[in-house]
């Protein structure tokens, strides 16, 4: 593929053989005008196709991936990854290592980040789409369980996705917790079980998907569709907030624009909930596969601006409300100091990016993004 080509929605446009990974689709047809870096809501840049795309096309339409009979590798030529946030992608967490045998799958419909209802909204206009991807996973892991868990705070989806289910899936309904919808907290509350430090929820036979992305693994083995579109909560400060279906690569900007755009004093745009989310420097960032939020806040509703080093003053808070019963003062000192070693020690890892400790520190340390930082470090040193 090079610059000048035409390609069509729903066309493969990008993979590598790496196993953590999925490949990318053309969302719309098109001129590609582009290949090279592009900024992304983390900051990063990276490699991206640029696609002019054709006013008036049919959005029913697209280049379905094959079947070869195999669904599993199905769902990873449709370019399936987690959708809750996290974008692992789908076909990694469906082949647990050897040895390690599913027993329950979890469809994970809690939704617990304050603001986005984008779930909500799909498992209760759609919710075959969930129960036929929570089906179909629980036969591909070979699992005895499937169950799907919703909030309290949402009985109509509880009651749309029981109705759709018709007793073949657990419906479970929990109280509203943030930050339930976590994988770990999400399955100690369903099993009261714990997942040992340093494994995976396959270790204890568990296997969570996203409702989102369990719906998108029933349109890849049902129809072959592959992802290129995600419904997208705008909300805030914006005239006509919402949920949106977002062709994935659509601006940020764009879809603000759709949604009325901005209204009144904006201070900072999220992407993402309001807990986990990450401020946006610019808005001309496109929508991903992860990107379940926009949230516009206004002046003062916004955490204050983080202006240089904010002192630890050793209140005590954050190690307190940390649900992995982490010290992030500490963790948060070694990421600032580049003492990645000292930081590890500290089961950086262990974190789930629940942005609690932020929300808590009353002198507003960076403590999520400092958390965060050590992660990655601990990662790139193949720190399990
Ligand atoms: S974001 Fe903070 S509170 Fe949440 S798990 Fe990580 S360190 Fe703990
Ligand atoms: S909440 Fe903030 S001030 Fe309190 S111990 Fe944690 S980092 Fe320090």
């Amino acid at each position: 593929m090079a610059v000048g080509d035409r390609v069509l929605r729903g066309q493969m446009i990008g993979d590598v053989d790496a196993m953590v990974s999925a490949p990318v689709h053309a969302p719309l047809t098109g001129t590609v005008t582009d290949i090279g870096p592009v900024l992304t809501a983390s900051g990063t840049r990276v490699t991206a196709v640029t696609i002019e795309a054709e006013t008036g096309q049919d959005l029913a339409s697209f280049v379905p991936v094959p079947d070869e009979g195999n669904p599993k590798a199905r769902i990873r030529a449709a370019g399936i990854v987690g959708m809750g946030g996290a974008t692992f992608p789908s076909i990694v967490k469906l082949s647990p290592p050897k040895g390690m045998h599913i027993e329950t799958v979890i469809i994970n419909g809690c939704e617990c980040e304050p603001f986005l209802t984008c779930d909500h909204r799909l498992m209760l206009e759609q919710p075959e789409r969930v129960v036929a991807g929570a089906r179909y996973i629980q036969q591909m892991a070979g699992a005895q369980r499937a169950m799907i868990a919703i909030e309290s705070n949402k009985p109509d989806a509880v009651a749309a996705v029981r109705a759709s289910s018709a007793g073949e899936v657990e419906v479970i309904v929990l109280p509203t917790r943030y930050p339930q919808g976590a994988e770990k907290q999400l399955i100690y509350a369903l099993l009261k079980t714990e997942v040992p430090h340093g494994t995976l929820p396959a270790a204890i036979g568990v296997l969570v998907h996203n409702a989102a992305t369990a719906a998108a693994i029933a349109d890849a083995l049902e129809h072959g569709k592959p992802l290129v579109e995600r419904i997208v909560t705008v909300t805030g400060s914006v005239a006509r907030p919402g949920n949106y279906q977002v062709v994935l690569g659509t601006l940020v900007s764009e879809l603000i624009e759709a949604a009325g755009g901005l209204m009144g004093d904006v201070e900072r745009v999220i992407a993402g909930g309001p807990m986990t989310g990450t401020a946006l420097g610019s808005l001309d960032v496109p929508v991903t596969k992860g990107m379940s939020g926009i949230v516009a806040l206004p002046t003062g509703v916004a955490s204050p601006a983080i202006t240089g080093d904010q002192p630890c003053i050793r209140c005590g808070r954050c190690p307190e409300a940390c649900p992995m019963m982490l010290e992030p003062y500490a963790i948060a000192n070694y990421a600032a100091h580049q003492m990645w070693d000292r930081a590890g020690d500290r089961d950086a890892l262990d974190c789930i990016e629940c942005g609690i400790c932020s929300y808590v520190c009353p002198t507003k340390r960076p403590l999520l993004q400092l958390v965060r930082l050590a992660k990655g470090a601990a990662m790139a040193r193949g720190v399990k």
